[in-house]
């Protein structure tokens, strides 16, 4: 069997598309022309023809549309059992799924039906010299980027996390091949039932749609001192992030963690205090197009990926700086 062209997994919930589909669209448009190959969207849910289309606009040659009741929500037999029906006729090279709750659950699932790897968590993808899927990813906490290929078995499978790419450059006018599929588990096979859905009554945080974030670690000493963070995100209008020592610490919840095991960031301005740019923090945030450090240790690596730093106290800048904002502000 002749396995091509590159599929990306487009996650929807309640009718609306997680964002990381279209977002993995960009790395895939550029590796289905590296191989001369198609780009094809699977979107899966109930009423979803207008996100069908929104991937033809987002760059997918062809999308797999799949409508039906039982997709209104996701649900791990119905949606496992529709993509190994739909790799088992169509027979992609790649499938790319994002690393959310929902897609690493149906990921590893797909890639067991069919007894083919997959690389979970990716920070990079390419196409080797090969021809072959080069999925990288942290290894050993962190400490090693490793390059991960799948050479011997089809599809080749890779999750990557929100925020890791942006999403690529959107032509309402591009019409893709939109493509019906009817697929439906019977009902005595789906043994996972949605019940009842509790939405957490939490501090809505959106790090990974933030435009600038103002980050704080264990420089900051406690609770009382990550208030500076707090108040000059205020002032930028920014969201707060922080370091795993400030989470770990008890100073701010896991939702705002940064890094490796919390979101990938990718705002216009990150301004990084008392953090010392730690691999798995810098795995989180690099992606930002401005970073600005302060931080009192002039060698600390996070000065290594900043664009501008400021070496000093941060109980003495972030007090002046967020006065200096105010300031500009007020005129
Ligand atoms: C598997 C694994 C996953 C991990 N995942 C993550 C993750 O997702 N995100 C993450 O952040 N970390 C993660 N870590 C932890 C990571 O290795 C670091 O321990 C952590 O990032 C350190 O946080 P920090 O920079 O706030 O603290 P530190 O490394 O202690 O740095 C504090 C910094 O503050 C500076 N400072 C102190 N006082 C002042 C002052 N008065 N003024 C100015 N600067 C000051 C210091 O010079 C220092 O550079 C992970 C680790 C492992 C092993």
């Amino acid at each position: 069997m002749e396995f091509k062209n590159l599929w990306v997994y487009i996650e929807t919930d309640e009718g609306n598309a997680k964002s990381v589909g279209y977002e993995l669209l960009n790395p895939g448009r550029r590796m289905a022309d590296k191989l001369g190959q198609e780009l094809v969207a699977v979107v899966m849910g109930k009423n979803v023809a207008h996100v069908a289309e929104a991937a033809a606009a987002y760059g997918a040659d062809k999308v797999i549309l799949v409508e039906g009741e039982e997709y209104a929500s996701y649900n791990t037999d119905v949606q496992t059992h529709a993509m190994v029906e739909l790799i088992g006729k169509y027979a992609p090279s790649i499938v790319l799924y994002g690393a959310t709750n929902n897609g690493r659950d149906v990921g590893p699932r797909v890639a067991c039906a069919l007894r083919t790897g997959l690389t979970a968590d990716c920070t990079a993808l390419d196409i080797d010299e090969k021809g072959l899927l080069a999925s990288t990813r942290p290894a050993f906490g962190g400490n090693l980027m490793a390059t991960i290929a799948c050479p011997d078995h089809r599809p080749q499978m890779s999750t990557v996390r929100p925020g890791v790419f942006k999403k690529p450059a959107c032509d309402p006018s591009r019409k893709g091949e939109i493509i019906r599929e009817e697929i439906h588990l019977p009902e005595d096979q789906i043994r996972v039932r949605l019940l009842e859905r509790v939405k957490e009554v939490a501090e809505a945080v959106n790090l990974e749609e933030a435009e600038i974030i103002v980050a704080g670690g264990r420089g900051l000493k406690s609770a009382e001192g990550f208030a500076l963070i707090t108040e000059l995100a205020e002032a930028m209008g920014g969201v707060v992030g922080a370091s795993r020592a400030a989470v770990d610490a008890g100073w701010i919840p896991h939702a705002h963690q940064v890094g490796q095991t919390g979101k990938t960031v990718a705002p216009k301005v990150y301004v990084a205090a008392g953090i010392s740019g730690a691999i798995q923090h810098l795995a989180g945030m690099t992606g930002s197009d401005t970073i600005i450090a302060i931080n009192k240790d002039a060698d600390a690596p996070i000065f290594g990926v900043a664009d501008y730093g400021i070496v000093g106290d941060l109980f003495e800048v972030l007090p002046e700086l967020t006065a200096a904002i105010k300031a500009r502000k007020a005129q």
